[in-house]
């Protein structure tokens, strides 16, 4: 760790230099942030190292559980909108007003897979967004299978675990399940019991774990309490190298066996595999599909 390291370009974890197993040291940030507290550690790090002046994150919303993009300047509104909310947010219906509302000059973006792609066509196409693509300084991605319409997560609530939203203390998937917390029970769901309900475009999508990302992490391959934080690009190995030297994060020994970066491996070449075949079933019916076109099945199919 430390210095500049070699790009991997790694056909089912995206271009990485080194991934590794870590979490927050402050116990604040452990209470409160999913996992290994990664993301919300290394905002209110970037922020205070003055490598960001804002980040968009999923704040809370009107409802209990269905979050609203926010932009946050403060360690308190990172700490406050840290957790997995599992709905969708908009975070970058936030990046304009960022810039121009809140003026930020280099801001901080927190998204999933898709939304860092997103993130990365404005880059590369800021059609509209003079001025505000080239403040963006660092993008971290969270891993991600699948996400659910509010809708669909509120119906789990109330029919699986017969309580309401509001009640809700924790969220979490692991091992196979998703865990609803309220402060006196815990429910689990098996994810299969889960298919059907994600939003439609998750069908499609074969990025896990946020390959386009500065870096990126999520729970699988680490130990309970911790998170497997894949370094990517200059912007994010610095990030991560300086926040270990500083320790804001400790690290731990990876695990590469069957249940550590081989089972995150294989999530993730599994996703693709079957995100390819549903591409392909909506093609053959003649179904558009998002983030391909048919004239591109031939390409997907020679990759795959
Ligand atoms: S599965 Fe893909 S499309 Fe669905 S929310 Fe996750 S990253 Fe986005």
């Amino acid at each position: 760790m430390g210095g500049k390291e070699i790009m991997i370009h790694d056909s089912a974890l995206g271009p990485h230099q080194e991934i590794l197993t870590a979490r927050a040291t402050d116990k604040k940030i452990l209470g409160k942030a999913q996992d290994g507290g990664i993301v919300t550690a290394l905002l209110v790090y970037a922020l205070e190292k003055n490598i960001i002046d804002g980040t968009i994150v999923a704040g809370d919303g009107k409802e209990a559980w269905k979050p609203e993009p926010i932009v946050a300047t403060t360690k308190k509104e990172i700490l406050k909108s840290s957790g997995t909310k599992y709905t969708m947010c908009p975070n970058l219906a936030m990046v304009k007003e960022a810039t121009r509302r809140y003026g930020l000059e280099k801001m901080g973006i927190v998204g999933t897979p898709c939304q860092i792609m997103g993130v990365r066509k404005m880059q590369a196409y800021p059609m509209g967004l003079r001025h505000v693509t080239d403040k963006i300084a660092l993008i971290a991605g969270i891993y991600c299978m699948e996400n659910f319409p509010y809708d669909s997560l509120k119906a789990f609530i109330q029919d699986k675990a017969n309580t309401t939203p509001e009640k809700v203390v924790k969220m979490d998937i692991s091992k196979g399940k998703l865990f609803i917390r309220t402060s006196d029970d815990e429910t689990a769901i098996p994810i299969k019991q889960t298919h059907g309900y994600e939003q439609s475009g998750c069908r499609y999508c074969m990025d896990y774990v946020a390959e386009l990302s500065d870096v990126s992490c999520g729970s699988v391959g680490a130990k309970p309490g911790w998170s497997t934080v894949i370094k990517r690009t200059d912007v994010g190995c610095s990030l991560v190298d300086s926040a270990v030297e500083d320790g804001v994060l400790e690290v731990t020994e990876t695990n590469t066996g069957k249940f550590g970066l081989e089972m995150l491996r294989k999530l993730a070449t599994n996703k693709k595999k079957q995100r390819v075949k549903n591409v392909d079933k909506a093609l053959d019916l003649g179904l558009e599909v998002p983030f391909t076109r048919s004239d591109l099945k031939e390409d997907i199919l020679e990759n795959r």
